[in-house]
């Protein structure tokens, strides 16, 4: 861990009127969660360009849901880790306005987050693909898949968002609004691959925001849109963050 960058990042935040986080899947990899990138687990049983995508969820519901059951069951035992409780102390302290992230794992509100804007969804709730009735889904039983309505008997869905449907609307007005009127962004374990997600970092860079990136590896914003990259884990380096915050203030 490069500490001359904590001390930047710290500093940064300090300097900035208004800091968000913008998180993706690597943020939840040292709760148990794997990433879409990473070797091993659940992502090389199920492509997720095959699995996440809406076509193969009303093509082969069965299919698409022993996978889901395989995620879903990894976020419920998941809890949040260094990374999300930093995020937390951070907003606690008056310096993260927002968390904007692709994860539908409810982590960093289980840290303590108190908004967050869930740009994927959530593996929450569920709804029916036909009359929308929503159910509580910590309540489905896994070994009923996949699960219909209890109304209409239509198939649910999770209120994620699969590859080819839309963001649902109030977290683009909401995620638009910020990455607008925001001096900083801490950009935490996305690849930045997947759109319009990834189009956030770069409409605050247009603003003029300071870009902090924290990932194991370079990403495509590397260089181009980040101030720069502190590399490493997120969970070692955002509670580095925190400390060096309270150091400096
Ligand atoms: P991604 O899998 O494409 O990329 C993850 C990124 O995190 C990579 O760049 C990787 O280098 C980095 N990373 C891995 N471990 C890290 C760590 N410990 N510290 C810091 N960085 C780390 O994920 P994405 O960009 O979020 O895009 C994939 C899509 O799939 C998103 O919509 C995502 O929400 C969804 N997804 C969600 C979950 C979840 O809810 N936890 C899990 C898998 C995928
Ligand atoms: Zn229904």
């Amino acid at each position: 861990m490069d500490y001359t960058l904590i001390q930047r990042a710290a500093k940064d935040i300090l300097n900035s009127k208004k800091t968000i986080a913008f998180t993706g899947a690597g943020i939840s990899v040292e709760s148990g969660i794997p990433d879409f990138r990473s070797a091993g687990g659940l992502w090389e049983k199920f492509d997720p360009e095959e699995y996440a995508h809406i076509y193969a969820f009303h093509s082969n519901p069965e299919k698409v849901w022993m996978m889901l059951k395989d995620m879903f069951s990894l976020i419920m035992e998941a809890k949040p880790n260094p990374a999300h409780i930093g995020l937390a102390e951070l907003e606690r302290m008056g310096y993260l306005s927002s968390v904007i992230t692709q994860n539908v794992d409810g982590l960093h509100q289980a840290a303590g987050n108190h908004h967050v804007i869930e740009f994927h969804g959530t593996h929450r709730t569920l709804s029916c693909l036909k009359c929308s009735t929503t159910i509580d889904g910590t309540s489905l039983k896994m070994e009923d898949l996949p699960p219909r309505c209890s109304r209409c008997s239509s198939l649910l869905k999770p209120d994620v968002v699969f590859f080819g449907e839309p963001i649902p609307w109030e977290a683009q007005v909401s995620s638009l609004k910020e990455s607008k009127s925001c001096t900083a962004v801490l950009v935490i374990g996305t690849s930045a691959v997947v759109y319009p997600a990834a189009s956030i970092p770069v409409t605050a860079k247009e603003r003029g925001a300071t870009i902090i990136e924290i990932n194991m590896e370079p990403t495509p914003l590397t260089n181009v849109i980040s101030d720069y990259l502190i590399l490493g884990s997120a969970g070692e380096i955002i509670p580095a963050i925190v400390e060096e915050v309270k150091r400096q203030r």
